[in-house]
């Protein structure tokens, strides 16, 4: 007998609309073979939340083909692509156009992607022992990393707790307690086999086991995002062939959805780039005017202390909005030529209120 239809109250979810009772009635006894996983357990945050937008994520690559009735639809339109849509990946930074206007007050620069190694289940799904497969895989992975890429992996477990604070502070760490992560499943067993590697400058780092097995980030002082790309890609491949040399395995990549992650807002390049950048003359006419303006130019603004942790001040988190359906080079241009543009208005905006 399948599970009853369950009451989803994010009610104008993804979710509500693609889960329909037949699919459900398809589905709801099936569990995956990499890590056992459920749709009940992939729609756990639409049913219990009322605030979900997408409201589903995924337990290993097997969910995305298994639960494809359910996955398939949602992810079309997430992303705004068609069925036969492929994804292409372009990581050359030779053919990215300018860079942040030098007057532009940007504080920091940041470039993470996601990435997934085969033949292991994703956070809301992944086991136990998996978990600290992957973990242990990476361990001897970083030991392979040279010149500006190297560093040393620091585990959570036993991380002294001023250390750990210091850098969710610094914005180099995650940190636990996302209700959305807990949820989904993504903080069972925690702090164990969690863990950030970083080279001495923390300008090349790398997340383990959090919302994805791993997310590669780039990340630097001031404004220039072209080295910060040209790091992120060289990181990206000296990672990817530390692990093929190490264990045989490829990250996970899929020909419709590029990279695979947890979450189906992700899938693509997996890749946000991001300024801390000071805009008080937005701030001035307000949040939803901001917003507004970011959807125009295909750009996100976040507060500065995390997606969950919220704003601070006139200091914004300005990051590419798509994930998929664009190229990585694509993606940093837009959010390039949309920092540029929104710096510009704010400058304007700045005398109309007189600041
Ligand atoms: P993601 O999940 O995309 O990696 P989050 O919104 O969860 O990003 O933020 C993770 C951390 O990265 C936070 O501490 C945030 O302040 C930091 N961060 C994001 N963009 C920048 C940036 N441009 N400069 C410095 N820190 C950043
Ligand atoms: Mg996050």
């Amino acid at each position: 007998m399948p599970e009853p239809f369950p009451d989803i109250k994010s009610a104008h979810s993804l979710v509500a609309k693609h889960v329909t009772k037949e699919r459900w009635e398809k589905l709801a006894d099936h569990k995956t073979a990499t890590s056992g996983f459920t749709l009940a357990q992939a729609i756990a945050c639409a049913v219990q939340f009322d605030n979900q937008h997408c409201g589903i994520y995924a337990g290993d690559w097997d969910s995305y083909k298994d639960f494809k009735d359910v996955f398939d639809p949602i992810i079309q339109e997430y992303h705004g692509i068609s069925p036969d849509a492929v994804h292409t990946s372009d990581m050359d930074v030779e053919k990215i156009k300018g860079n942040i206007n030098p007057e532009v007050p940007v504080h920091s620069v940041r470039i993470r992607v996601g990435r997934s190694i085969d033949g292991f289940g994703l956070s809301p799904g992944i086991t136990k022992d998996q978990r600290v497969g992957v973990e242990n895989l990476m361990k001897s992975a970083f030991g392979k990393l040279a010149g500006d890429l190297a560093g040393n992996y620091y585990p959570l477990t036993g991380m002294d707790e001023k250390v750990r604070q210091q850098l969710v502070d610094d914005h180099f760490l995650f940190m636990s307690g996302d209700r959305n992560l807990q949820v989904a499943g993504m903080e069972r067993d925690w702090p164990e086999g969690r863990g950030i590697y970083h080279n001495a400058e923390k300008t090349f780092l790398v997340w383990v086991n959090e919302e994805d097995q791993l997310r590669i980030i780039s990340m630097q002082s001031g404004g220039d995002v072209r080295a910060v790309f040209e790091r992120l890609a060289r990181g990206i491949k000296a990672v990817g062939d530390s692990v093929k040399a190490e264990s045989g395995k490829d990250f996970m990549l899929d020909s419709k959805y590029g990279f695979v992650h947890s979450c189906p807002t992700n899938l693509g390049t997996g890749m946000r780039a991001s300024v801390h950048v000071d805009l008080p003359g937005w701030t001035k006419e307000g949040l939803e005017a901001l917003k507004k303006r970011c959807e125009e130019l295909k750009v996100q603004p976040r507060g500065t202390r995390g997606e969950s942790g919220g704003q601070t001040g006139i200091t914004y988190d300005i990051s590419n909005k798509h994930r998929l359906g664009y190229s990585e080079v694509e993606l940093v241009q837009c959010m390039i030529d949309g920092v540029n543009t929104l710096y510009a208005e704010d400058v304007a905006l700045q005398k109309k209120h007189g600041i």
